[in-house]
């Protein structure tokens, strides 16, 4: 293996969304391959054909190249180990397991499922582990099954399956590159089921073959497949293969330390992204959970660029990783603090014009559409959304007519004379040849001082007039942003509806 090219792989099942834990999974296989300048690949273990699900191939694919991991092989993209739909592979599997069959490491199994059933309870009842009780192991393989029933039942067309026999009194031990050495006796180990009667093979027997064929350096997943590295061995010995480095990544945990569930939030990658998450934030995220960079390191914020350049398999630890959506939260915001403009711009343009197609606009569409524009609200606005999307729906009166005022803000700052006040105080915002904030605060304090009055009792009504709200961004600026002619025109039909209320 030395010297050899590092090829990891993400085996995923077509059965619906991509789950954060498998996210979590593609994203340190395809860092561990790029820091070393290896192969990521993406393999389909379609051999469960009763959980497949129509499209889901696709959308795994789609969701990880939008998280920014791009295979460099895979059903999509092709290479030169296909095919990598393991559905695709069924004359491989079939010629590897005859291998086994002659070389006497599998035997043919004609149990019923009823009979498994009751042989699993029986043993239960006897406080056992539930193993499969070798029926069916031929006597010149050491079991009591004479090898003329075993054809006779051949012979009548009885449906069966093939199962590797485990040998007995060995024990099966590996070094794990996260845990350390692992060793387990063969005695726990269940005589697996290899190629099942429908004539796929069983993931484990697939994912062996291909794991060998596809020369996959090393293997990554999580915890979960731990307990399968024993049988997985013995294959590889079977067949006299060099088994990959494997990697067993720890759980993923809710708050409560309770394995991540779906009743305790979203484990949908596709949710994340519907909520308005970025990519950078999600691979950010998912990347920091079961790795850290080690003592010292304080820095929490990471490009994928720096991930490849930092991460390691060493310094992936073996507790579970909490999943914490306020650190989520937190790492979104951080990005949308330093994020690029143009950069937010690509993205809230598209929202914005799907907007504009629904509602009244605050202002001339070539303005709102100005790039110019855009800018001072992203500049204005960027500490205090969570999400890029709320650039338009949280603070949409850049953009459009606030609907409403907003009640209690309303109740709680306005008296009689305040629709008086802000006639008053009209033709002072006329007079204002720059439109800047400071010019803005300097007349209002200006105008309120002489009166004897507070600048308060012009700020909040300005400020539920012009944006429907009464919280929000520095009113000047946002004043400023939103522009004389606006501004101007906003309290003037705003005192007219509010009038009303009052
Ligand atoms: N198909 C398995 C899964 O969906 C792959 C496990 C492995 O990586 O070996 O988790």
């Amino acid at each position: 293996m030395a010297g050899q090219k590092v090829r990891t792989r993400f085996a995923p099942s077509p059965t619906g969304y991509l789950h954060v834990g498998g996210l979590r999974t593609a994203l340190y296989n395809y860092l561990f391959a790029k820091k070393m300048k290896g192969d990521f690949i993406i393999r389909i273990e379609d051999t469960d054909q009763s959980r497949k699900v129509e499209g889901a191939q696709l959308n795994l694919i789609k969701t990880l190249e939008w998280a920014g991991i791009v295979p460099d092989e895979s059903p999509e993209h092709g290479g030169d180990y296909g095919p990598y739909v393991q559905s695709e592979r069924l004359h491989i599997y079939n010629q590897y397991c005859q291998q086994l069959l002659e070389d006497k490491n599998a035997y043919y199994c004609f149990s019923t499922p009823e009979e498994l059933e009751e042989n699993r309870q029986l043993q239960i009842k006897q406080g056992l582990q539930p193993k499969y009780n070798r029926k069916w192991l031929p006597e010149e393989m050491g079991g009591s099954m004479p090898s003329s029933e075993i054809r006779k039942k051949m012979e009548s067309g009885a449906p069966y399956v093939i199962r590797m026999k485990v040998p007995d009194y060995v024990s099966v031990w590996f070094e794990d590159i996260i845990r350390g050495p692992v060793e387990f006796d063969s005695s726990t180990i269940d005589d697996q089921v290899l190629m099942k009667s429908d004539g796929f093979p069983t993931y484990h027997f697939a994912s062996v073959i291909d794991d060998h064929l596809m020369e996959f350096t090393h293997i990554i997943r999580g915890e979960e497949w731990l307990s399968s590295m024993p049988k997985h061995l013995l294959l590889y010995e079977f067949f006299g293969w060099e088994p990959p480095k494997v990697a067993h990544l720890p759980l993923l945990l809710n708050p409560d330390r309770s394995k991540l569930s779906k009743r305790q939030g979203d484990v949908a990658v596709e949710d994340y992204i519907r909520k308005g998450y970025s990519s950078e934030t999600i691979v950010n995220f998912v990347a920091l959970l079961g790795w850290n960079e080690g003592e010292g390191s304080e820095k929490e914020v990471y490009s994928m660029e720096e991930l490849i350049e930092r991460f390691s398999l060493e310094r992936v630890g073996k507790a579970g990783a909490v999943f914490n959506v306020e650190k989520l939260n937190w790492l979104e915001k951080q990005y949308i603090k330093n994020r690029p403009a143009e950069k937010i711009m690509q993205v809230i343009k598209p929202i914005l014009l799907a907007e504009l197609e629904k509602r009244t606009t605050l202002q001339p569409l070539e303005v709102i559409k100005s790039e110019d524009y855009l800018r001072q609200v992203i500049e204005l606005m960027r500490e205090r959304v969570g999400f890029e999307h709320e650039f338009i729906t949280f603070s949409s009166y850049f953009f459009f007519e606030p609907e409403t005022f907003e009640e209690e803000g309303v109740k709680k700052r306005w008296n009689a004379d305040t629709n008086d006040l802000l006639r008053e105080f009209i033709p002072e915002l006329e007079s204002l040849g720059e439109f800047s904030a400071e010019n803005i605060e300097t007349k209002l304090k200006e105008f309120v001082a002489p009166k004897g009055l507070k600048a308060a009792v012009l700020i909040h009504p300005l400020r539920i007039l012009t944006s429907g709200l009464s919280f929000g961004p520095s009113l000047y600026h946002m004043l400023e942003v939103l522009g004389k002619e606006t501004v101007i025109r906003r309290i003037l039909s705003g005192i007219e509806k509010i009038a009303i209320s009052v």
